[in-house]
C-alpha cells in the first residue's frame, strides 16, 4: 500500500501523527490571535467602576458563549468546553483582574497582567499543570477580543472540507470542531498528551501536532494531503493519487467501524484488548466498546487536585464506579503514580530536581506506607461489595517497580488483600530483572510510554525529543522481547497498557513479540483489533523480527509495514 511518504519525499513536512487517517483538503488557518496591549495610560478614577463593569460584561459574554457550546458537545469535548468556561469564572483570576483595575489599568492589560501572573505560576508548578497554559491564554484571548468589539480568535467559519492549521489549538476550538467540515488538524506545538491529541482522538479527526515551524509557509486556500499515522504533510501531492489515497483511509475507517471483538489474527490467535481509563464515566464509555475490561485504571487522575487524602470510604466510592462498569470481567487498578509530571498534592514530593527519576509512583509509598495501604483498602473494600471473586477478580499493579524487592513488598500487600498483584514494567531495571520479579507477581503490564522515556534518556513531555520518546525504537523493543520471553519461561501474563498498545501496526509487533494482552484508550481499540484480523501470528512473528532487527524508530516502523504489506 502507497502511503503519504512514498508519495513524494522531498515537499513532505513531518509532526507526530496522534490520530491516523488521510485527508486531502485546502489548509485554512485559525483567526489569529489579538495582539496584546501595553501598560497604556492610566484610567481615571471616576471611570474604573465602568472599566471594570465592561471587564465583567466581557468575561460573561464570553463565559455564556462557551457554555452554550458545551451544552451542544458531548462526553469530553462538553466537559473541556464547560471547564474553559469555569476558568473565564475563576475568582483568583477575575479577582486578579479587577485589581489591576481598580489600580488604573485599562481592561484589556489588566487582563493580560493577570493571565501572565497565573501562567508562571500554573508553569511553576510543572507537570500536567503547566499544559493548562494553554487554557489561560485562551481565555485571556477572547476576553480581550470582546472587550475589544473583534471578531472571537479561534475557528474560522468555512463551507466546504478543510485540514485546520494552527500554532496551537485551545481545548475550547478543538472541542467546538464540526467533522464535517474540518477533515484534519495540524498544529506546530502541542504534543501527544495536549488538550489537541486527546479531543482529536475523542472526535476521531486525523491530526498532527509538534509540526514545526516549517508548515507556517503553507497559506490558507493550499491543498495539503495529511497522514495522521506518519505524521506527514505533503504539500505537492498529486491530485489523483491523493484522492485514492484519501479513498483507501475511509474503506480502511469503514472496517475498523464493522469490527467486533474479541481480538484474534487471522488465524486466530487470541489477544485480550483491554481498556485505559480515568475515572467511572471513561469506565462507563469502555463498556460499550469491545474492551474485554480494564486494563489500566490510572487512580491518580482522580485526585489532581486533590489537597487532602481522600478516606478509604470515599476512595472505595471512586473505585467502585470503575469497577461497576466491568462486573465480570478482569478489571486492573493502578495504585497512585504521582509524582513527576502528574503531582497529586496530598502525595507528591514537592520540589525535586529531577522529578521524573525522582520520588514517583510506588517509590512515594517507602516514605508514606500508609497512603498506599489505605489505598489497596479502598480497592479491596470496592471489590468485596460488588461481590467481585474468583471469576472477575480485581487485579492491581503498582507503578515504577524498579527491583525484585518492590516487587515482593507490593505483592504481599495485595495478597493479605485478596487481590491479584503485578507491576508495570516501565523502569528499564524491572524488565532486565524479569526472571527476578515475576516470580513474586501474577502479572505484569508494560508501561511503553515510561519504558521508553527511561530506556531512551528522553523526557516524554519535550516535543524536540519526540524522535527518541518513540515506542518502535528498537532498544525499548527489545526490553519488551525480554520481558515477554521471561514471562512465557515464568507463565506471567504480559500485557502492554502504554500508548504503543493504541498503534494498530505496532500492535502486531507486540503480538508477535508475545505480549498476551493491550490496553489502549478505548476509541483507539477498534482499529488495533481490525488489524490483528488481517494477519497471522507467523506475520506478527517476522514483523517482530524485522524491528528488532531496525537500526532506529523509523526504519523499523518502514520494516514492520513491508512484511505486512506482504502478506496481507
Ligand atoms: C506508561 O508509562 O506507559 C503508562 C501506561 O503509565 P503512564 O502513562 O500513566 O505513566
Ligand atoms: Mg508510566
Amino acid at each position: 500500500m502507497a502511503t503519504v511518504a512514498d508519495v513524494n519525499q522531498d515537499t513532505v513536512l513531518k509532526g507526530t501523527g496522534v490520530v491516523g487517517g488521510v485527508r486531502y483538503a485546502s489548509a485554512v488557518w485559525i483567526t489569529p490571535r489579538p495582539e496584546l496591549p501595553q501598560a497604556g495610560e492610566v484610567v481615571a478614577e471616576e471611570n474604573r467602576e465602568a472599566e471594570q463593569e465592561r471587564f465583567d460584561a466581557a468575561a460573561a459574554t464570553v463565559s455564556s458563549r462557551l457554555l452554550e457550546r458545551s451544552e451542544a458537545a458531548e462526553g469530553p469535548a462538553a466537559e473541556v468546553l464547560k471547564a474553559t468556561a469555569g476558568m473565564v469564572n475563576d475568582r483568583g483570576w477575575r479577582k486578579a483582574v479587577i485589581k489591576g483595575v481598580k489600580g488604573g489599568h485599562p481592561a484589556e492589560y489588566a487582563v493580560v497582567a493577570a493571565t501572565t501572573k497565573f501562567i508562571s505560576m500554573f508553569e511553576a508548578a510543572g507537570g500536567l499543570i503547566a499544559e493548562r497554559t494553554t487554557d489561560l491564554r485562551d481565555i485571556r484571548d477572547r476576553v480581550i477580543a470582546e472587550l475589544r468589539g473583534d471578531e472571537e480568535p479561534g475557528l474560522p467559519a468555512v463551507s466546504g472540507q478543510v485540514i485546520l492549521f494552527a500554532d496551537d489549538l485551545s481545548p475550547a476550538d478543538t472541542a467546538a470542531l464540526d467533522t464535517d467540515l474540518f477533515v484534519g488538524l495540524v498544529t506546530e506545538l502541542g504534543g501527544p498528551t495536549s488538550h489537541t491529541a486527546i479531543i482529536a482522538r475523542q472526535l476521531n479527526v486525523p491530526c498532527i501536532v509538534a509540526s514545526g515551524a516549517g508548515i507556517r509557509d503553507i497559506k490558507s486556500g493550499e491543498k495539503v494531503l495529511i497522514d495522521g499515522s506518519l505524521g506527514t504533510i505533503d504539500r505537492n501531492a498529486d491530485e489523483a493519487e491523493a484522492t485514492k489515497l484519501v479513498s483507501e483511509s475511509l474503506e480502511r475507517a469503514a472496517r475498523i467501524a464493522e469490527w467486533k471483538g474479541p481480538a484474534q489474527t487471522k488465524d486466530g490467535y487470541r489477544v485480550q484488548l483491554l481498556a485505559n481509563v480515568q475515572d467511572g464515566n471513561s469506565a462507563q464509555q469502555a463498556a460499550q466498546t469491545e474492551a474485554e475490561g480494564i486494563g489500566l485504571f490510572r487512580t491518580e487522575l482522580c485526585f489532581l487536585s486533590a489537597t487532602e487524602e481522600p478516606s478509604v470510604d470515599e476512595q472505595a466510592a471512586v473505585y467502585s464506579k470503575v469497577l461497576e462498569a466491568f462486573p465480570e470481567s478482569k478489571v486492573v487498578v493502578r495504585s497512585l503514580d504521582a509524582g513527576s509530571d502528574k503531582p497529586v498534592p496530598f502525595a507528591s514530593m514537592a520540589d525535586e530536581m529531577n522529578p521524573a527519576l525522582g520520588v514517583r509512583g510506588l517509590r512515594i509509598a517507602r516514605g508514606q506506607v500508609d497512603l498506599l495501604t489505605r489505598q489497596l483498602d479502598a480497592i479491596a473494600k470496592a471489590s468485596e461489595e460488588l461481590g467481585r471473586g474468583d471469576d472477575a477478580p480485581t487485579w492491581v499493579m503498582a507503578p515504577m517497580v524498579a527491583t525484585a524487592y518492590e516487587a515482593k513488598w507490593f505483592a504481599d500487600m495485595c495478597r493479605e488483600r485478596g487481590l491479584i498483584a503485578g507491576a508495570m514494567i516501565e523502569v528499564p531495571a524491572a524488565s532486565l530483572m524479569a526472571d527476578k520479579i515475576m516470580p513474586h507477581l501474577d502479572f505484569v503490564s508494560i508501561g511503553t510510554n515510561d519504558l521508553t522515556q527511561y530506556t531512551m534518556a528522553a523526557d516524554r513531555m519535550s516535543p524536540e525529543l519526540a524522535y527518541l520518546t518513540d515506542p518502535w525504537q528498537p532498544a525499548v523493543l527489545r526490553l519488551i522481547k525480554h520481558t515477554c520471553d521471561e514471562g512465557a519461561r515464568f507463565n506471567t501474563p504480559v500485557g502492554v497498557c502504554g500508548e504503543a498498545a493504541a498503534d494498530p501496526l505496532l500492535a502486531t509487533v507486540l503480538t508477535g513479540l508475545g505480549v498476551n494482552s493491550l490496553s489502549a484508550a478505548s476509541t483507539a481499540l477498534a482499529a488495533v483489533g481490525a488489524k490483528l484480523s488481517e494477519v497471522t501470528l507467523e506475520t506478527c512473528k517476522k514483523a517482530a523480527e524485522a524491528a528488532l532487527d531496525a537500526e532506529g524508530a523509523t526504519e523499523a516502523r518502514d520494516a514492520v509495514r513491508a512484511v505486512i504489506d506482504a502478506a496481507v
